[in-house]
């Protein structure tokens, strides 16, 4: 599936073919011969940081390419168009790039962000915990004051990366601020704190990263782990989970197209009575239906992008929930689709996309399930009472 670019700038045109080009020398055999052996697609991150396509949306002065989400999200989903959906680039350039630079201090924006921009420094994020789920409000991970440092409790799950990852930025609480509504302050925590450990969680997510629950047993981090103000509040929290949303519709709609495309491609080809399967409407129809609908998505996912680089992060915040909405239902959909269309072919490993059914459908459940954006759009932009 080509994209049309009239709609970007020449810059952006230009990203998205070289990043096309990128992903196409890689492409889905590579992926998932990494993600079969166990292995991380650290060739292609290398690559892909070295050429500055991981840092596009850092500071210049910082080693990154001084552009925004809006591009991005066309790495990310032109990677995932070609067979190879980087799940890390949601988290370790979005978020905590963004909210590095966003917030950090100058001596954090040097230490880190540099690596993040060329791919030589990982990081994960984490806010996840059993007991709050989608209820972020109720999180308990706790930061207390000992001297000049902190020291944080608590536990995490599904965190993405942890074991590849130099540090996770991790969501937690202040003491004196443990109950009520969130006031949430964010710490960087290196992968080899004392304190720190975690486990792999056994899941059937055909990708490279693996998801890890984490505890947290008094880890003491020195006074510049705190990222931003103390109870800066969820204004600098929503400063990396915009970006995250936004880069989860990049996410979905990559892996949607890549389905699509092998789908179509099939669909010309393959020909079991007169005319090419493709001919007959009942096959036909629902692969335009899928089309249209991540054309739709891309561009809730572009408004939102435009809106976040453009500093309005009220608007954002709306756009990016109904980016990642949106998104996660057409790439499914279309996932599923392109699946039917190969018949007994959607299911083999030749083909690959049978690989693609639990990736694509991460997309529904994080960072935030399909439930609770709509639940958001019902009380913040349609002003409907509240059941919870
Ligand atoms: C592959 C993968 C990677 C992940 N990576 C990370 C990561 O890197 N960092 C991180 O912090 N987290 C990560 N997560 C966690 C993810 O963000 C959570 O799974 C998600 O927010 C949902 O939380 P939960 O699983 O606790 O579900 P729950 O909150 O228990 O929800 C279960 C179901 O109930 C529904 N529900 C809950 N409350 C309501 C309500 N009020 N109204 C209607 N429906 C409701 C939900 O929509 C959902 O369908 C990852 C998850 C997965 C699967």
């Amino acid at each position: 599936m080509t994209v049309t670019s009239t709609w970007e700038t020449p810059e952006q045109a230009a990203l998205r073919a070289a990043v096309a080009a990128l992903g196409g020398r890689y492409g889905q055999e590579y992926f998932n011969g990494v993600v079969r052996d166990g292995e991380q697609p650290d060739r292609l991150w290398a690559e892909a940081g070295r050429l500055g396509y991981l840092g596009v949306n850092l500071p210049e002065q910082y080693g990154g390419g001084g552009a925004g989400i809006t591009e991005l999200s066309i790495v990310l989903e032109e990677l995932g168009a070609a067979g190879c959906p980087l799940l890390l680039m949601v988290v370790s350039p979005a978020i905590c790039g963004t909210v590095i630079a966003r917030f950090g201090t100058e001596q954090q924006r040097r230490r880190w962000l540099p690596g993040l921009a060329d791919g030589s420094v990982r990081m994960a994020f984490g806010i996840t915990e059993p007991d709050a789920g989608s209820n972020a409000h109720r999180i308990t991970t706790t930061a207390r004051r000992d001297g000049g440092d902190w020291v944080l409790t608590g536990r995490k799950v599904f965190i993405s990366g942890v074991d590849v990852a130099d540090a996770t930025l991790i969501v937690g609480r202040t003491e004196d601020a443990c109950s009520g509504r969130l006031r949430p302050c964010l710490f960087i925590v290196p992968r080899d704190a004392p304190g720190f450990s975690f486990r792999p969680i056994p899941m059937e997510v055909w990708a490279p990263e693996k998801q890890f629950e984490l505890v947290l047993d008094e880890v003491r981090l020195p006074a510049d782990a705190l990222v931003g103000e103390e109870d800066a509040g969820l204004l600098q929290l929503f400063a990396g989970l915009n970006p995250e949303r936004i880069m989860t519709a990049a996410f979905a709609i990559g892996m949607g197209r890549c389905a699509l495309g092998r789908a179509v491609e099939y669909a010309r080809t393959r020909q079991v009575w007169r005319v090419p399967i493709g001919a007959h409407q009942a096959v036909a129809h629902p692969l335009a239906q899928a089309h249209i609908e991540l054309e739709l998505a891309r561009l809730m996912m572009r408004k939102a992008a435009q809106l976040y680089d453009a500093g309005d992060d009220m608007a954002a915040g709306e756009a990016a929930n109904m980016a990642k909405y949106a998104a996660g239902e057409a790439a499914v959909k279309a996932v599923d689709q392109a699946v039917h269309t190969l018949g007994g072919n959607g299911l083999t490993t030749e083909y690959g996309l049978a690989s693609l059914i639990t990736g694509v459908r991460v997309a529904r459940i994080a960072p935030v399930s399909r439930e609770m954006i709509l639940n958001f759009v019902s009380h913040t932009t349609l002003g409907l009472p509240k059941s919870y």
